[in-house]
Formats: C-alpha cells, sequence, structure tokens
C-alpha cells in the first residue's frame, strides 16, 4: 500500500516536501498539523503525532492496520528510526529540509 491511501483518509493534507506531508492528527481533537507522514523509496510509510498518538491508533481511527504502513514487495518492513520525525531530511541535491520543530 502507498502513502496515497493513507493521505486520503486524513484531513488538512499538505505536502512538505517529496514524500513527506503534514496533517490534522485524526485523535488530536484541533485542526492544526500534528502529524508528519513519509514515505522512504521503499514505499514504507512512517507517520508521527507531535501530540503522542502511536501509528495503530491513528491508522484505527481511519479504518485501516499497521499493514497500510507496509512497503512494496520484495521490500520487508523495518521499524522506523528513532525520533525520526525530528531529523532534517537529505535530499538529492544536498539540501537539507530542517525537522517541524525547527520551523
Ligand atoms: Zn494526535
Amino acid at each position: 500500500m502507498s502513502s496515497s491511501e493513507i493521505l486520503a483518509e486524513l484531513k488538512g493534507v499538505r505536502e512538505r516536501s517529496y514524500g513527506e506531508w503534514t496533517s490534522f492528527c485524526p485523535l488530536c481533537a484541533v485542526r492544526k498539523h500534528r502529524l508528519l507522514i513519509r514515505e522512504d523509496a521503499a514505499g514504507q510509510t512512517d507517520i508521527h503525532c507531535f501530540r503522542g498518538h502511536e501509528d495503530w491508533e491513528i491508522l484505527q481511527a481511519i479504518g485501516k492496520t499497521r499493514r497500510a504502513l507496509w512497503p512494496r514487495p520484495p521490500h520487508k518492513y523495518h521499524a522506523p528510526d528513532q525520533e525520526w520525525w525530528d531529523r532534517a531530511r537529505l535530499f538529492a541535491n544536498g539540501k537539507r529540509l530542517p525537522p517541524m520543530s525547527e520551523q
């Protein structure tokens, strides 16, 4: 499954950079962009709520399971890096995109 199927169920989706979006968290009761969604080159999607909701809770709220995060075969799901949401993303052009907390 690709992130587009997850994004289709979320509200307030904004593209932030290539393969990265923000949206409202379906469990946070406010309309603020507190959810970060990132898809890697293998098609694995990672989701982070800046108020602490777990990815499985968020997926459950939109009628999906963690399987929705899985990459395209033959790639295997791997646990996301610790605090990946707080790391700058590096692009092919060498430009760094600062983490959300620094914007
Ligand atoms: Zn939340």
